[in-house]
């Protein structure tokens, strides 16, 4: 069964919507296979979103994501990943499908709520940075 990571950024966390979108998740036919609250710190957040290290807005993204806690979670189902990001929207939240959790719970480009792996191969990978083997059920 594929799998995919989630992460529901510091401001969702900070809105008490952590269940909200878990529920979207659910609802949607994927399942959680595993789950922390942790907070990131700048090496962690550096390290996951290396490949966006040249980008200007790299830095505003580091700040953010060791701003608070995060929750992150492994999503299972049949094709988790693409089902994942329709749930999830459109990065910016202002181009985000009504509906979306974007849409419903993110309130700007920085601040947008969560996390998907944008490939399988990336969701391995992402899987692999934050979760043992002993921890995925
Ligand atoms: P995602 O896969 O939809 O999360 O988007 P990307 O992988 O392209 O970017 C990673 C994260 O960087 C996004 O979720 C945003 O929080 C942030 N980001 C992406 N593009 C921009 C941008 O143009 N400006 C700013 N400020 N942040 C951005």
């Amino acid at each position: 069964m594929e799998q995919t990571l989630s992460i529901i950024k510091p401001d969702a966390v900070a809105k008490g919507v952590i269940g909200k979108i878990i529920d979207r998740f659910e609802s949607n036919g994927l399942r959680i296979a595993a789950a922390k609250k942790m907070q990131l710190s700048r090496a962690d957040a550096e390290a996951f979103y290396a490949v966006h290290a040249a980008r200007p807005f790299f830095n505003d993204l580091v700040e953010f994501m060791i701003s608070g806690p995060v929750f992150v979670m492994v999503l299972e189902g049949k094709g988790a990943m693409a089902k994942n990001r329709d749930l999830m929207g459109a990065t910016n939240p202002q181009e985000a499908e009504p509906g979306t959790i974007r849409a419903d719970f993110a309130d700007s480009i920085d601040a947008n709520a969560v996390h998907g792996s944008d490939s399988v191969e990336n969701a391995a990978n992402e899987i692999k940075f934050f979760f043992s083997g002993r921890e995925i059920l």
